[in-house]
């Protein structure tokens, strides 16, 4: 029997002690807050997307750093295997539109409750409001942990201390220091699915105003970088919502002056079914101001940005605009161009890309290739994917390979 110390009572620490104490060993964790799980708590707007219902290839594909490396933690522990340790563990769940899991409950405190109670039926001890301080390592050992309360020995250690994102759920970034404190590099830190700030007054004058079904393309000194479908949203800042979350978390580690975004916000049409339907449009309401036809065709709250963007007055009739013009408006249409000028902060990033760099982990084990008996696991690591319930699923994947491997 080992003595095992799991730092943190997030996604990735309970999964790893549960699965440590299973196989027999002494495991301790210690978490900082008064409780479990303050993180998992606000995940999915309350509601907790654990994780979501694809294969291993398809789940890679939406890991956008370092998917390689998680390919045997995902293949050991994939989101089937997921979803059956929680109904096993009494929480019913369900798949809603885009093949998210949620629990059937809508409440994330049960996803807490029940990995809370797998650790609890395995025999774990918890240390609840104790920070852990350092790592003691001696002769590329693990020795213990220092506590604010005094120094513990361990054989081995198990940093799940997430990231540096919504640093009121206890994620403040000491995972960062301890790994550096035994030798480990860390990648720089990004934040990660967050809100976009963007040049420009006229996201503000849109501020609410929500855009479905619109197609967004990535571009990077005008190279095409990806392209999103689905949702985004205007806000005084700039721009959110799913898509732009997704963007963010391309665009962190690279100069944001040579990026451009590029909304069609009639991506069913192809240009030449968007000209026809305008000119019906044009033709029906021949004698109303352009501002009020296309009200038919787009949402209001464009509407005034969309015809300054293409210089066409709103006041002016349909049946005066000129052949350039309803070129340009088409051109608008289909190239809505936000310029991004900053990513909103850590305070409100989903999460935290850049960490320890994984090059230093063993990916079959989670263990430190410097230190032996030293575990990384979940966010720490700089791994990071899209919105969907992948990265709690990486925390679960990392936690039942360290969990396991210790
Ligand atoms: C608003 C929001 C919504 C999200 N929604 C989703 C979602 O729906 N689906 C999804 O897949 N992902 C979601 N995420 C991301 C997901 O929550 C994280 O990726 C995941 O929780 C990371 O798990 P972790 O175990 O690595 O770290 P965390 O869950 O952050 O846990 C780390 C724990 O370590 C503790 N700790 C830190 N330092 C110390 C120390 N020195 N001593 C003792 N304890 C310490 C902290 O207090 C904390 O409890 C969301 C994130 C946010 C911010």
């Amino acid at each position: 029997m080992k003595r095992v110390a799991i730092i943190g009572a997030g996604a990735s620490g309970l999964v790893a002690a549960y699965f440590a104490a299973k196989n027999g060993n002494g495991v301790t964790v210690f978490e900082k807050n008064e409780k479990c799980g303050k993180k998992i708590y606000i995940t999915g707007k309350g509601r907790c997307n654990l994780t979501h219902v694809c294969d291993e290839q398809e789940f890679l594909q939406n890991v956008v750093t370092n998917a390689k490396f998680l390919t045997s933690a995902i293949y050991s522990f994939p989101p089937e295997s997921t979803m059956k340790f929680f109904e096993d563990g009494g929480l019913k769940l369900k798949t809603e539109r885009g093949s998210r899991v949620f629990p059937v409950s809508d409440k994330a405190s049960d996803v807490t409750k029940c990995l809370e109670n797998y650790c609890k039926s395995a025999g774990v001890t918890f240390k609840f409001s104790e920070r852990v301080l350092n790592l003691d390592v001696l002769q590329g050992t693990m020795r213990g942990i220092t506590t604010q309360n005094g120094s513990y020995l361990f054989d081995a250690v198990i940093v799940c201390t997430g990231g540096m994102s919504y640093p009121s759920t206890g994620s403040t970034g000491d995972g960062y220091s301890f790994a550096i404190s035994a030798g480990h590099s860390i990648i720089p830190l990004k934040q990660g699915l967050c809100g976009l700030e963007v040049k420009g007054e006229y996201c503000a004058e849109m501020q609410g105003l929500s855009l479905k079904n619109v197609r967004l393309d990535v571009f990077f000194r005008e190279k095409p970088l990806k392209s999103f479908f689905g949702e985004m949203l205007f806000t005084h800042y700039g721009v959110s919502g799913p898509m732009i979350l997704s963007a963010s978390s391309i665009i962190n580690r690279i100069d944001l002056d040579g990026v451009r975004l590029s909304i069609d916000l009639k991506p069913a049409l192809t240009r030449e079914q968007l000209d026809k339907r305008v000119l019906r449009d044009f033709n029906e309401f021949s004698n109303k101001s352009i501002s009020n036809v296309l009200k038919e065709l787009l949402p209001s709250a464009i509407i005034s940005e969309v015809l300054k963007r293409s210089g066409i007055s709103p006041e002016k009739q349909v049946n005066s605009i000129t052949r350039e013009e309803r070129s340009r408006l088409l051109t608008t249409i289909k190239k809505f161009d936000i310029i991004v000028s900053a990513l909103r902060g850590f305070d409100e990033a989903v999460i935290t890309c850049g960490g320890v760099d994984v090059k230093q982990i063993n990916p079959s084990t989670m263990e430190s290739k410097l230190v032996k008996g030293l575990y990384f696991c979940g966010e720490v690591l700089d791994l990071d994917a899209f919105t969907g319930g992948f990265n709690l699923q990486i925390a679960f994947s990392t936690g039942y390979l360290a969990g396991n491997s210790v």
